[in-house]
């Protein structure tokens, strides 16, 4: 795994952690400035693969000053405790609601194996405490300039209530972590994703809104790579959720899991080619549970109103 640069930034590089075991899933990006970022930190499977690749690329791990996680889901900042052991001056940056549970990862690890289901949470790995003084609790607007590029955290609930999105004003692209939905490269594949235990509709379409305003260059999505037509993105995502939603709310209970898969897969995923159908689907069993965890708190709310 090598960090390789993108074609529209001179200093933003990404490797591919084969997250899963999949070509193109896993997202790391490294921003090589004055003072050296890395955007995301795979699972805590992947720690191995991105020290290689910070070395590959002629960096010391000690040359790292920050770890940006767009959010704390094990999948993104999973390899960041493991990832500080090699990296004494790197703080870690999160969304201000996930910063105790970096501190004190119990509870976090617990609901995402009840969440996920054993067998896929083993795939997620785990994660180690972060002690406090390395943690920064990030708020919306909040700014982190590595030197030429300068990062801008903005709060984008939906996904998740810890979800950051990150603008870099040098190049105007946007990290969009897991806020924008999944992106499959060379299947041009966009696909809702969200999980339980706390995904929100409402919210999620109000930090599309927010992403549209930006008017970004290109999305930076962790799962997979730049997309270079945001606005088409974008609006495809604020019609695929709501849909994908309908669809849960309508059918799972009569018609059952598998029924809505195929439905959901047919709608999103005719052109996979270069992504297996097994791997799209198990993405889309992660959301069809979280929508429906969703539909739950929502009658749960106004039975109880
Ligand atoms: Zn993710």
């Amino acid at each position: 795994m090598t960090f390789e640069r993108l074609p529209f930034d001179a200093e933003t590089h990404l490797a591919d952690v084969r997250m899963f075991q999949q070509e193109g899933f896993g997202a790391v990006y490294l921003i090589d400035d004055e003072r050296k970022a890395i955007v995301e930190t795979g699972t805590s499977w992947n720690v191995t693969s991105i020290l290689e690749a910070v070395r590959t690329f002629g960096l010391r791990p000690g040359d790292i000053d920050a770890l940006v996680v767009s959010h704390i889901h094990l999948d993104h900042a999973g390899g960041a405790g493991f990832l500080l052991d090699s990296m004494p001056r790197a703080k870690v940056y999160v969304h201000e609601q996930g910063f105790k549970h970096l501190v004190d990862p119990t509870r976090l690890v617990a609901s995402a194996r009840k969440a996920l289901g054993s067998e896929e949470a083993d795939l997620f790995g785990t994660m180690r405490p972060i002690p406090a003084e390395r943690v920064v609790a990030v708020k919306d607007r909040d700014r982190l300039s590595m030197g030429k590029h300068s990062l801008v955290f903005f709060d984008s609930p939906g996904h998740a209530p810890h979800e950051l999105t990150i603008l870099d004003e040098r190049n105007r692209c946007v990290y969009t972590g897991d806020a924008a939905g999944l992106y499959f490269p060379g299947d041009e594949i966009l696909m809702p994703v969200t999980p339980a235990p706390a995904f929100d509709l409402e919210q999620n379409i109000e930090t599309f809104r927010h992403l549209l305003t930006l008017q970004p260059r290109a999305l930076l999505f962790s799962h997979y790579g730049p997309h270079r037509n945001p606005r088409a993105a974008i609006e495809a995502m604020m019609t695929a959720y709501p849909t994908w939603s309908r669809v849960v709310k309508e059918k799972l209970a009569t018609e059952g899991e598998s029924a809505v898969l195929r439905e959901l897969y047919d709608m999103s995923c005719r052109t996979a080619k270069r992504y297996p159908r097994d791997f799209l689907e198990r993405r889309i069993r992660v959301s069809i549970t979280g929508l429906a965890a969703y539909h739950e708190r929502m009658e749960h709310a106004s039975s109880s109103r």
